[in-house]
């Protein structure tokens, strides 16, 4: 099976739909357990490793656009911890985002904020059918690749490891940050294009937003980000508070 099948995979259009409902089924059922604070708070920090220093800091700045360097372990570990919060390979985001700038609010942005819905935002964004040129310096790199070709089955094998350890830290350690990782991206999409301010007038309709920013770790100063995308810091003002680049500033050389 070449990559392309795999990125083009019918199959994000079927998982994701299912792990959309399967750890929102999960979020209700540990709302219910009355548990410690300690496994809201191992969520908190899985979510933080999964989307603050995997997607924000490792797949869209250092990436997907190449706005700082480090050393090939924090690389390839940010890579992974992207990848385990469900929201898809570091090959397929690259490849989504750099096309997201080069078509940004018109046709052939992959995840256009003006017609898709959010509720089908993370889904399509994925199965959307890139360029393989976007992705021309990540196609010969074995660590890339391979989370690509093995994308869900790695992302199984580490939710059966969890489960086997300890049902809790399955619930609390997977399901919870998944969860909220697939909407806080998903509303993002939206949000980022959508709802907010502008710093500066881009051709494109890209917003600053503070709850964004919250959610998705700094992301969400993306009016700043489309100004600039060779930024790692997406926060200008001293307000505009960016929890993302505080791992750029943890593993930057
Ligand atoms: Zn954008
Ligand atoms: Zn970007």
């Amino acid at each position: 099976m070449n990559i392309k099948e795999l990125f083009t995979m019918k199959r994000t259009e079927r998982v994701f739909p299912v792990l959309n409902v399967l750890t929102f089924a999960g979020v209700i059922f540990a709302l219910t357990l009355g548990a410690a604070w300690y496994w809201w708070a191992l969520s908190f920090i899985v979510y933080a490793l999964t989307m603050g220093f995997g997607v924000s800091a490792t797949y869209h700045r250092l990436l997907a656009h190449k706005s700082y360097s480090t050393n090939r372990f924090l690389r390839n570990l940010g890579i992974f911890f992207g990848g385990i919060g469900g929201t898809g390979s570091a090959f397929a985001w690259v490849a989504v985002h750099r096309t997201h700038h080069r078509f940004s609010d018109k046709p052939g942005d992959p995840h256009d904020a003006r017609v898709i819905p959010i509720w089908r935002q993370v889904t399509l964004a994925y199965g959307f059918d890139w360029k393989k040129f976007t992705v021309r310096d990540l196609a010969s790199d074995k660590f890339v690749i391979f989370q690509h070709e093995w994308y869900f089955l790695i992302l199984i094998a580490w939710a059966a490891l969890l489960l086997a350890i300890s049902p809790m830290l399955f619930l609390f350690g997977f399901i919870v940050p998944v969860w909220f990782q697939i909407w806080a991206t998903s509303s993002s999409l939206i949000l980022e294009h959508k709802f907010g301010y502008r710093s500066y007038e881009t051709n494109d309709k890209a917003m600053n937003n503070w709850f964004n920013a919250l959610t998705v770790w700094g992301e969400g100063w993306h009016n700043n980000h489309h100004h600039n995308p060779r930024n790692a810091k997406f926060g200008e003002k001293w307000w505009e508070v960016d929890l993302g680049y505080l791992f750029v500033k943890l593993v930057r050389h």
